[in-house]
């Protein structure tokens, strides 16, 4: 060990564009919410970085602080950037004010996103240089979004003492979103035009460029959230075209499998829904269907296993095989509720069988957070077929609430779902291999028969499902250790396990 060893905090800056409470549209919202906090308990010194969005709710913004303010550099112009500041439950949420690209409706989805987010990772990269107490020994940058940190923050930043030591972790939470622009934004925006090697990097065809393929390429070290989507990405079926340079970075590739917020996902004490239960009193979750089924219209019958899906209506989720097998699913006696929004496709498709199938079909075209609480619980099975999923949280919350997941083994649903084995009754759920209609069926309604017809072995599934560890401790010990072999000066100041 150096003879400069210190024991200390190490210092992690989490960048992200969303993060629960304040901004969520998917899995990384609820990652940045709960992983920084975790990360704290295993010894760091944690905070969130995230845009000031108009949606931020007025309660929040109230509480917020003027921190700092400064011009970010944006090749040619300089744009005004506020620091501000909220501590929530202990952790430090730091937001990047700027009206005109975050004083917006939505997140994302604009002709300029590019640009924001260009400028939200450039205001991150200055902050760092320019605010004391936003140092940091390691900054996580996630999705492409916050990639071309990875980029500023050695092409540009290298020489100020503050950035020098900062190593860079990417992230890649979905390679479906890229940050695919033109290349015009090399030299009007991101003023990288006129060095090589930055440009080498980012180019992905001959007159556009790539955020994430930057972050790949220059990040110190590249995880993503599951063991088996870190193998995937290294394959030209899953990869999106850059399964060459994750084969290339393959030995900086880490796979570390998310958590779940377990204080949030907790039947036991969950307000949002009609009655608590926990493994030892399963029997309580009957009255959670019956409600379910109240208000979604469905036949009020226990005897029907409810399937659940929760979720973005696009193809990844694999809704073509479940708009495959629907007719067949309804003609076996199963109930089927769909929560999602996406698609207009798929949110037509499900409209269509919700008028078709009266009480045996529901569809809520809606992000309805409390309904999704009220449907993990109410439901027997939760259906998540997905082309590819990088972790998934739904399969892991399902389990949470006892509600047996059925799923495709890809990614973070292979790694987290333990199938049903019928001769030693272990399992926390059913999963099947190929993007095939008939076998997802099969699964499900092998799944239905055993809900059926040996309750013993359910009861024991859903108890095993429930039992399952999803905290977030034990990626955080893995994201600890991670950090520190990046930082082998800083001797780790609390070793949990
Ligand atoms: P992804 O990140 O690909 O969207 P995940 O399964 O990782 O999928 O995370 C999705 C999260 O968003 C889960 O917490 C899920 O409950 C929630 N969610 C998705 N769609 C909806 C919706 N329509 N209403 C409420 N919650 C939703």
């Amino acid at each position: 060990m150096s003879t400069n060893a210190k024991r200390r905090k190490l210092r992690v800056l989490f960048a992200s564009s969303e993060a629960v409470p304040f901004a969520k549209t998917g899995g990384l919202g609820d990652v940045a919410g709960s992983l920084p906090r975790a990360l704290k308990h295993a010894g760091a010194r944690a905070a969130v970085i995230m845009p000031k969005y108009a949606s931020i709710s007025q309660e929040y913004k109230d509480q917020m602080k003027h921190v700092a303010d400064f011009y970010v550099p944006l090749s040619w112009r300089n744009e005004y950037c506020g620091i501000e500041k909220l501590t929530l439950q202990d952790l430090d949420f730091y937001f990047v004010d700027n009206e005109a690209y975050f004083k917006r409706d939505g997140l994302y989805g604009y002709f300029d996103d590019g640009e924001r987010f260009a400028f939200f990772s450039k205001a991150i990269c200055e902050a760092i240089a320019r605010v004391p107490e936003l140092e940091c020994d390691v900054l996580h940058c996630n999705d492409w979004q916050t990639a071309l940190c990875c980029v500023f923050l050695r092409e540009f930043y290298q020489q100020i003492p503050q950035c020098a030591s900062v190593k860079t972790v990417f992230t890649v939470h979905n390679v479906k979103f890229q940050g695919q622009y033109s290349d015009k934004m090399l030299e009007e925006v991101l003023g990288l035009a006129h060095i090589p090697a930055a440009r080498d990097q980012l180019y992905c065809d001959r007159d556009s460029i790539n955020f994430m393929k930057g972050a790949l390429c220059y990040a110190d070290v590249l995880t993503t959230v599951s063991p088996s989507y870190a193998y995937e990405l290294q394959m030209p079926f899953y990869g999106e075209g850059l399964d060459d340079i994750f084969r290339r970075r393959q030995g900086v590739l880490h796979g570390i499998l998310n958590g779940i917020d377990q204080t949030i996902w907790n039947p036991s004490t969950d307000p949002m829904i009609p009655v608590n239960y926990s493994a030892k009193e399963l029997e309580k979750k009957a009255e959670c269907k019956r409600a379910l089924q109240e208000e979604l219209g469905l036949r009020q019958d226990p005897e029907r296993p409810l399937v659940v899906s929760i979720g973005r209506l696009t193809d990844q989720k694999g809704l073509g095989l479940v708009r495959y097998a629907m007719d067949h699913l309804m003609e076996r006696g199963v109930q089927v509720a769909i929560l999602g929004t996406g698609d207009k496709d798929h949110e037509d498709a499900f409209r269509y069988f919700d008028a078709k199938y009266g009480d045996m079909m529901c569809a809520r075209i809606a992000f309805d957070n409390a309904l999704s609480h009220r449907m993990y619980a109410g439901g027997d099975l939760l259906l998540m077929p997905s082309e590819f999923e990088p972790c998934g949280l739904s399969q892991m919350i399902a389990m949470r609430y006892g509600t047996l997941p059925v799923v495709r083994e890809t990614g973070g649903l292979r790694d987290s779902v333990m199938p049903y084995n019928k001769y030693t009754g272990e399992g926390t759920g059913f999963s099947f291999a190929n993007m095939n209609a008939d076998e997802m069926a099969d699964t499900l309604l092998g799944a239905c028969e055993i809900f059926w017809t040996d309750h013993d072995a359910w009861h024991n599934l859903m108890l095993q499902a429930m039992d399952a560890d999803f905290s977030w401790r034990r990626a955080a010990n893995d994201y600890m250790d991670m950090y520190h072999d990046l930082h082998p000066e800083i001797i780790r100041y609390n070793k949990r396990r």
